[in-house]
C-alpha cells in the first residue's frame, strides 16, 4: 500500500461548534478518522449534532474551534472560491431532503456537480448518462420535481458520487423513503461509493442499516472528556 492510501481521508481533531447565540456546544469531537473507502454510520438522538457535523466537514459552516481535514487539507483554511472548488472536487453530499435543483432536468443535476471536476467539459455528458444507467435512472431528461421520492433519491446519489469524490456525506440519506425502500437505497449509495473509492460517512436514524456499515459511532460517545466542555 502506498502512504497516501493509509492517509485519513477525514481527520478531525478537538471539534467545537456552537451556533451564534446558542449558550451549547452543537458538536464536540475529541477524534475522529476515515481511512480510505471507509464506510462509517454515526447515530445519536436527534439534535444531538450529527447534521451540523456534516456541514462542518462539508466546509459549509466553520468549527468554533478545532481542525477538520479531508485528504490532508484544513478545509476550513480555505477561502471563497477556493473552498467550493475544493468541496466540488473532494466531498459528495447526500441530504436528507435531496436538495436537488428543481425546474432542472436530472442530467443537468448530474452536470451542475461536475461543474468543478477534472473531467474535461466534452466528457461530461457520456459521464452523467452512465451513471445515471449505472443508478437505474432512465428519464435522464424529466424534471427533478415529475420523478418520485425514490428516482429523487437516486438522482442525489448520482449528483454526489459524479466527480469522484473522496468521501461522500450522507445525512439520513433513506429518511424520506418508505421503509421497504431504505435497505436498496443504501445498498446503491453504498455500491457507488465502493465502485468509485470514496469513504461513506452517513448519519441514519433506522438501526436495521448499522450492520452494513464498516464502523459505527454514536455521536456522544466521540466525546471522550466532558469535564473539559
Ligand atoms: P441532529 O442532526 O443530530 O438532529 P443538528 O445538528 O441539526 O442535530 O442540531 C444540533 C443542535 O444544534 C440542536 O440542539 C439544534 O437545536 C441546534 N441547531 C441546529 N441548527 C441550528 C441553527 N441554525 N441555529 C441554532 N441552533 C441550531
Ligand atoms: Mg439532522
Amino acid at each position: 500500500m502506498s502512504m497516501q492510501s493509509t492517509e485519513p481521508v477525514v481527520e478531525i481533531k478537538s471539534l467545537r461548534y456552537r451556533y451564534p447565540r446558542s449558550e451549547r456546544w452543537a458538536v464536540v469531537i475529541e477524534a475522529l478518522e476515515i481511512k480510505s473507502a471507509e464506510q462509517i454510520v454515526l447515530t445519536g438522538q436527534s439534535g444531538c449534532g450529527k447534521s451540523t457535523l456534516l456541514h462542518l466537514i462539508a466546509g459549509l459552516m466553520n468549527p468554533t474551534s478545532g481542525t477538520i481535514k479531508v485528504q490532508g487539507t484544513n478545509v476550513h483554511a480555505l477561502r471563497g472560491s477556493k473552498r467550493d472548488r475544493f468541496r466540488g472536487r473532494h466531498i459528495g453530499m447526500v441530504f436528507q431532503t435531496f436538495q436537488l435543483l428543481h425546474g432542472f432536468t436530472v442530467v443537468e443535476n448530474v452536470y451542475a456537480s461536475l461543474m468543478f471536476s477534472e473531467l474535461p467539459r466534452r466528457a461530461h455528458r457520456e459521464r452523467a448518462m452512465a451513471l445515471l444507467e449505472t443508478l437505474g435512472i432512465n428519464r435522464p431528461d424529466a424534471r427533478i420535481q415529475d420523478l418520485s421520492v425514490g428516482q429523487q433519491q437516486r438522482v442525489a446519489v448520482a449528483r454526489a458520487v459524479a466527480c469522484a469524490p473522496s468521501v461522500v456525506l450522507a445525512d439520513e440519506p433513506t429518511a424520506a423513503l418508505d421503509p421497504e425502500f431504505a435497505i436498496a437505497a443504501m445498498d446503491l449509495l453504498q455500491d457507488a461509493c465502493r465502485s468509485i473509492g470514496a469513504a461513506l460517512i452517513c448519519v441514519t436514524h433506522a438501526p436495521s442499516l448499522i450492520e452494513r456499515f464498516d464502523r459505527h459511532h454514536r455521536l456522544e460517545d466521540l466525546v471522550l472528556d466532558r469535564s473539559a466542555v
